[in-house]
């Protein structure tokens, strides 16, 4: 960690009662730095994690020129000019794994199969389609740009170049490239622990019976959800009832055994007071009203050596700080390097939509292709408890703390939910 948050509370005149997201998501950013650990894991037991040091290729890839077509490899100077044929006698047959050893005299073809290795003095390959063959004699088209349809050694991975660089997520298509390679096991770093709990006296987990103004507690089931699509390792500290001591073991337990500490609930006017009193003593933690709706209060700091980010207790709340500052921070300690918010999508919206200038708002929509492009409406009513409007949505429609009223038809942003809520 380069600063922590109590020198760049004095060193920064930002306003914690009104905090732009973008400047949220900067001070945020300022506070991380990977996790140290790693392990050695096979390659299909690596999906979804992170790369935790170079990978150099052992091999050219691929390891010889070979065909990218089926069709017949020749010498191109053995064609001649622009026009018709060039009639040469078949020698031979190159298979993929399968490759023909011979070397072609002048006037001489192989046939040839994509991926096969191009035979010795061989440097183009003419589809087969245009190719006429009668007998042995193989008329070549000429006029056919030299080298066409030959792949190079090597073309794809060079042996002793960086493969695959520390940092990059494994993805199904980076698999596919480490095993090109030949390489059966990779270094990634450990799994993040997040450890997180609710905190409210009105909190019952599932399997009890509410009383009067009790609720079942969603938030950790959320959380979990969001935290292992995330690829970190979750910690589900249960509910915690608005009680100074308990909430200071939970934190506790938590800063024991997590990386980061995430909390739902517990941090608005009034609750946070006591919170705050306690965090205090614990770590550095900043409490920050952000110009944002919904998600308004977050706490941002530090417990121990966990990261901490206290999110509202709004179910709506608990997904759009996550979505808007947790996962990036998530990514940055898990070791990413080439992390990025999920892309959106520039829509019309299908209806007017009213908004306050002044802060940043996310709308639940449901996005959809129309004739005439994207379109986007949203989900009804935007109150921060509506877990329904959630479950519709497919992405949210980010509206900039400057925009008022907007018209049908005016053109939106939207973040997509896809792949990670
Ligand atoms: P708070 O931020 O604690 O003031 O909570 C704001 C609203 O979210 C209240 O209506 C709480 O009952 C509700 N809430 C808080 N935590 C949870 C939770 N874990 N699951 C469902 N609702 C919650
Ligand atoms: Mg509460």
């Amino acid at each position: 960690m380069t600063t922590t948050p109590r020198e760049l509370s004095c060193a920064d005149d930002y306003d914690p009662n009104s905090m732009p997201v973008e400047r949220a998501r900067n001070f945020i950013a300022s506070l991380l730095a990977p996790i140290a650990g790693s392990e050695r894991l096979h390659l299909r037991a690596a999906l979804g994690r992170v790369l935790a040091t170079d990978l150099v290729s052992p091999i050219d890839v691929p390891g010889h020129d070979n065909s990218a077509m089926d069709g017949w490899a020749y010498r191109h100077a053995d064609t001649h000019g622009t026009e018709g044929t060039t009639p040469m006698r078949r020698v031979g047959e190159s298979f993929a794994g399968k490759p023909w050893l011979g070397t072609p005299g002048r006037g001489e073809c192989v046939r040839i199969f994509t991926g096969a290795v191009m035979p010795a003095g061989c440097d183009t390959v003419a589809m087969q389609e245009r190719v006429s063959v009668d007998g042995d004699a193989i008329h070549i088209p000429n006029g056919q740009p030299a080298g066409q349809n030959r792949r190079f050694r090597g073309e794809d991975l060079k042996a002793g170049a960086v493969a695959v660089t520390a940092g990059t997520l494994i993805t199904p298509a980076v698999l596919g490239l480490i095993a090109s390679l030949g390489i059966g096991e990779i270094d990634v770093y450990r799994k993040l622990r997040v450890a997180f709990f609710s905190t409210g006296d009105e909190l019952r987990t599932i399997g009890s019976t509410l009383g009067p103004g009790e609720i079942y507690d969603s938030n950790r089931y959320t959380l979990y959800g969001l935290l292992e699509r995330a690829g970190c390792q979750p910690i589900d500290l249960g509910n915690v009832v608005d009680d100074p001591a308990a909430i200071r073991a939970a934190f506790t337990a938590a800063a024991a055994q997590a990386d980061v500490i995430i909390t739902s609930g517990g941090v608005s006017v009034g609750e946070a007071d006591f919170i705050k009193q306690m965090l205090d003593e614990m770590g550095e933690v900043l409490f920050w009203k952000i110009a944002m709706r919904p998600g308004r209060p977050l706490a941002v700091g530090r417990i121990g050596s966990a990261m901490f980010f206290g999110l509202p207790g709004n179910p709506v709340s608990v997904t759009v700080t996550f979505y808007q500052f947790v996962r990036s921070a998530l990514a940055t300690l898990q070791g990413r390097r080439d992390h990025q918010m999920p892309p959106t999508v520039r829509a019309r919206l299908s209806h007017p939509l009213r908004k306050v200038a002044g802060r940043t708002e996310y709308q639940r929509g449901v996005l959809r292709l129309g004739e005439h492009g994207y379109e986007v409406r949203t989900t009804g009513d935007q109150g921060s408890g509506i877990l329904s409007s959630m479950v519709q949505a497919n992405g949210f429609v980010v509206l900039a703390a400057e925009t008022g009223n907007l018209d049908a038809g005016s053109e939106v942003d939207v973040q997509m939910f896809e792949g990670v809520i």
